[in-house]
């Protein structure tokens, strides 16, 4: 019989049963124990297309069910954005349905970055016509609108689903986004190219209901590039290339990575995977997170916790003996990366001789009408592929070299340069509460305020340098791994007002030595003082560092 919530709380029920109460389904405990697992149970989140196009769709936002709304919607990536006009300070008092209001943020997932100026095109067209001119880059790769109504719905899917993007399981408990780097195939350092696993991954999980109730969200992330340019180490589980001694190019796997409280760099599982191979795996682990995961406490939920309790060597086994039946093969791990920036930025050559062309909208805001000059741009120039990557940058591919300074040229009269400022090069920020219900601070338009501000007041500031904006203790922006988090959060000013800032960490890193800033113990910025701030700290780095110091190193 399955246990009580009561049960499972009881402090003595943990410590001599640690896993007796988490509602784990490998454990035959099947009986719902919060509101999220039984809406699941309830009915598949995959189910709720049917009811948007037949009902939802023709009797608009006041016909939706509730848990629909708030829960299944997000399968197909449409979340409820924040009413306007609500401060941050009402955020954790209001209910849900006050905060909510009776548009949808949509995610368009690019399941590793990859677009074709088609492609783009179309996102552009919906953003102009559906979505009030709003397409911000995510910094998972996808593409996010604004301001879209339940009516649109069919006629949106439609237009994506004709040129072969879409929006399924883009949010929710489900597999999301399958990051890629986005010069798979076409970088001349390429130790292997991800490009047929992820599309293997992808044909086999996505929209599968076999993996459309996992505990939480499940993140994903293969790359064959040594630069590292998918944040493989905080995903829930990650492949990256390595070359294996004996066996060849391939990828080691990583697992239990992830952000938001209780972060964790991901861990090795030791095990080398060859190419064909990597879509067996990701269906191993994503069914073990499916039947061994936590479903008591959705702040446990995650991937990470069973990891962190079992730790790599069980999770191996498990997976070798119960989902795969056969042993992987022990490999190598990767090699640091030589340089620090992993976001492509530049003109750099391909193993075909042409060049990609890397890109820096500011903070991942770009919109529609942009969208449509970029592909417009890039077929001008002679390229039919466009990617995104993790870091809200983009990327032309396929440019003759003839055609190089033309493109750069034009790029630049849009304002998206391709040799940016590190400021803007390395700032980042999340949605916040110009749309997201959680946030308590406003993140984009900072985050481009900052870089200006920062730009005037250090031109000359040439190092690699990540500062990333969060508008609520989540992560969505990767706080906790910047050289900066600026984590947002209602803060005292001189004269003792709440006003708008961020607490800061200090000293993260992705890549060469990756880890989590140092949380500073009262060091809270108000958003007036955050240039200040940032200039004070980057002018003592400068004076004090010693040659060749990181900031994280600092
Ligand atoms: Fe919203 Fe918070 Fe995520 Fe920003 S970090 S997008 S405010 S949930």
């Amino acid at each position: 019989m399955a246990d009580t919530p009561e049960q499972a709380t009881a402090p003595t029920r943990r410590r001599t049963g640690r896993h007796r109460g988490e509602g784990q389904w490998a454990k035959g405990h099947f009986t719902p124990l919060n509101a999220n697992e039984q809406t699941k149970k309830d009915d598949d989140g995959l189910n709720v297309r049917t009811r948007i196009e037949t009902i939802y769709a023709h009797r608009g936002f006041a016909s939706i069910d509730g848990a629909d709304l708030r829960g299944r919607m997000r399968w197909w990536g449409l979340y409820t954005q924040r009413r306007p006009g609500i401060d941050g300070g009402k955020t954790a008092v209001l209910e849900p349905e006050e905060l909510d209001d009776e548009y949808f943020m949509l995610r368009v997932r690019v399941d590793g970055g990859r677009l074709t100026t088609e492609q783009l095109r179309v996102i552009g067209e919906i953003s102009q016509e559906f979505a009030r001119g709003t397409a911000d880059i995510t910094d998972r790769q996808n593409i996010q609108y604004h301001w879209i109504r339940i009516e649109d719905m069919p006629e949106i899917w439609r237009r994506l689903e004709g040129v072969g993007l879409s929006t399924t399981e883009a949010c929710g408990d489900t597999p999301r986004v399958i990051l890629g780097s986005p010069v798979a195939g076409i970088a001349a350092d390429e130790i292997i190219d991800g490009t047929p696993a992820v599309d293997e991954v992808h044909r086999r999980v996505v929209g599968n209901p076999a993996y459309s109730n996992l505990p939480r969200k499940f993140k994903s992330a293969i790359s064959g590039s040594p630069v590292l340019d998918v944040a493989h180490e905080i995903n829930d589980i990650a492949f990256v290339g390595v070359h294996h001694p004996e066996l060849g190019p391939g990828f080691d796997v990583w697992v239990g990575g992830g952000l938001s409280t209780n972060p964790k760099i991901g861990v090795r599982l030791g095990a080398w995977t060859p190419l064909e191979e990597v879509a067996d795996v990701f269906e191993g682990v994503v069914s073990i997170f499916r039947d061994y995961g936590y479903r008591r406490l959705r702040n446990r939920a995650r991937i990470k916790f069973l990891v962190a309790d079992w730790g790599p060597e069980k999770f191996r086994r498990v997976l070798e003996d119960e989902y795969l039946g056969r042993k992987l093969a022990d490999g190598p791990a990767p090699d640091a990366p030589v340089e620090r920036w992993r976001d492509h930025v530049g003109v750099h050559r391909q193993k075909d001789g042409r060049f990609y062309v890397g890109f820096a909208p500011r903070v991942g805001r770009v919109d529609g009408a942009t969208l449509t000059k970029i592909a417009d741009l890039a077929e001008a120039h002679g390229s039919a592929r466009v990617r995104t990557t993790v870091e809200q940058k983009m990327i032309i591919l396929d440019v003759p070299e003839e055609q190089v300074r033309a493109l750069t040229d034009e790029l630049a009269a849009l304002d998206l340069t391709t040799r940016p400022s590190s400021f803007r090069r390395g700032t980042m920020a999340c949605t916040g509460i110009e749309f997201c219900k959680l946030a308590i601070v406003e993140t984009k338009g900072r985050g481009q305020s900052l870089i200006e501000e920062m730009e005037r007041r250090l031109p000359g500031f040439a190092e690699p340098i990540t500062i990333n904006i969060n508008g609520c203790p989540n992560s969505c922006a990767r706080i906790q791994v910047a050289d900066i988090g600026l984590k947002g959060q209602l803060v005292l000013d001189d004269e003792g007002n709440q006003v708008e800032g961020y607490q800061v960490h200090l000293g993260g890193s992705l890549g060469l030595d990756p880890g989590f800033g140092r949380k500073v113990r009262g060091l809270k910025v108000t958003a007036d003082g955050l240039a200040d701030y940032v200039e004070r700290v980057l002018r003592a780095f400068e004076e004090q560092r010693t040659e060749g110091e990181r900031f994280s190193q600092w």
